[in-house]
């Protein structure tokens, strides 16, 4: 077949194997997510472009380089979502979710666009799932959401998962450190890379966690020391709490994330994979998002993880999906059979015997082979004599036997035969 199109560059299909995968994690997560009271929220895929420049900053890469921005015919400068907080918050605010019982606890699964240059593990759409928990709680709840990363990531069969954490303190101790920082900058300006230089003045934090200054950031000041003792306070709870749980953590002080949003605590979840440790995801708290985008101070956290990455463990560390295998096949031959196996299958179906056929399939040969390969207990078959007489095939897969039975009472009898 002659290949016309493409999908997008650094945007892929998922099916199958990947697909199973997905489905997995989702399952998992969202069934931790749950027993620790989030609810699911789905958020259109484009926010007015403003909800990102304001939340996420004006002057970080992901809005100056990797947003796709654009105008709708309506004259709309919209953006398709780069990250998941700032439009739930943006619904927080929206739909008055102050005035309900708080803290309001959010959870989501879904695909997020960066305009970034595709290479293994980093793509132009990209899947995360989140959490967020919105209007009430201090460290307790930081330190929760760290808790259900930690154990859906678990589950899923990851290990060695390392969480570097840090405090880049409220919104008034990050602006003294921002001064702090750049005064040391300034000193150190003739060793910073071209990005850095550009970084110190808009966004010093930025160069913290820049992989090529690192002679520079040696000496750098560091944030921990320069917050306040409640900031303070908080941090070494949020940790005492970690300890609490027995989850493992690294201090890490150049972590400070890429977005404006983040206050106080942030940390980053790492595994190892096949080229050193791979990112996962990561976190934080964001008490001042909900003002800039036009509400109130509103105590807030939250943490996203990245599907595709989590696959690539999963996939690295030899952790398979198992999809519900089915136990019986139903094939045809026939017209007259194919109705009467249509019917059939709804009646598996109800039963809750989980049941697979290839109806547009005709030879009797390549729909036994398709049962062989699915490792079914039992095939089914219907020929035109057996449709005539309201009856059906059964054979055992494993012994090779075959027995004739009524269509009426296939279904008690394979029940019975499975147990
Ligand atoms: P961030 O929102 O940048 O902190 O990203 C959180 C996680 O999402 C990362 O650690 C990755 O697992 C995943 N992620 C972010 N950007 C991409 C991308 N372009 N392609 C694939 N995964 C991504």
């Amino acid at each position: 077949m002659s290949k016309s199109f493409q999908s997008p560059s650094g945007m892929h299909d998922v099916f199958g194997e990947q697909y199973d995968y997905f489905e997995k994690i989702r399952e998992v997560f969202s069934r931790m997510a749950t027993t620790y009271g989030f609810e699911g929220i789905e958020i259109p895929i484009m926010e007015n472009a403003k909800v990102f420049s304001r939340g996420v900053g004006e002057h970080t890469d992901i809005i100056e380089k990797e947003m796709y921005a654009f105008k709708t015919k309506g004259g709309d400068q919209v953006a398709l979502r780069p990250e998941g907080t700032a439009g739930i918050v943006r619904a927080y605010i929206e739909h008055n979710l102050y005035t309900k019982s708080q803290p309001i606890k959010f959870f989501y699964f879904a695909p997020f666009f960066r305009y970034e240059r595709p290479q293994a593990g980093r793509y132009r759409q990209f899947w995360q799932f989140g959490l967020e928990t919105i209007g009430k709680g201090g460290p307790v709840v930081d330190a929760q959401i760290i808790a259900v990363m930690y154990n859906v990531l678990r589950e899923l069969g990851i290990k060695d998962l390392m969480i570097e954490i840090n405090s880049m303190g409220e919104s008034k101790c990050r602006e003294d450190f921002e001064k702090v920082l750049k005064k040391y900058l300034r000193k150190e300006s003739s060793s910073l890379c071209a990005d850095c230089k550009r970084r110190m003045k808009k966004n010093p934090l930025r160069v913290l966690d820049c992989k090529r200054c690192i002679k520079v950031k040696e000496s750098a000041p560091q944030i921990v020391d320069h917050i306040c003792p409640k900031c303070r306070e908080d941090f070494k709870k949020v940790l005492e709490y970690l300890e609490e749980l027995k989850i493992p953590y690294d201090l890490n002080s150049f972590l400070v994330r890429g977005l404006d949003y983040y206050t106080n605590t942030v940390y980053e979840f790492f595994a190892p994979g096949e080229e050193g440790r791979l990112a996962l995801g990561g976190g934080g708290r964001y008490d001042g998002l909900a003002k800039l985008l036009g509400g109130e101070e509103t105590p807030a956290t939250g943490a996203a993880m990245g599907v595709e990455r989590t696959v690539l463990l999963m996939k690295n560390d030899g952790i398979k999906v198992e999809k519900e295998k089915p136990k019986i096949f139903i094939a045809q031959l026939s017209d007259l059979a194919k109705r009467k196996c249509l019917k059939l299958f709804e009646e598996f179906r109800e039963a809750k015997i989980p049941v697979s056929e290839s109806f547009g399939q005709d030879s009797l040969k390549g729909q036994m082979s398709k049962a062989n390969k699915m490792k079914v207990d039992y095939t089914l078959i219907i020929g035109e004599e057996e449709a005539a007489e309201d009856r059906v095939i059964v054979r055992d897969m494993e012994s090779g036997q075959q027995e004739s039975l009524s269509t009426k009472e296939v279904v008690k009898e394979i029940k019975k035969k499975l147990k």
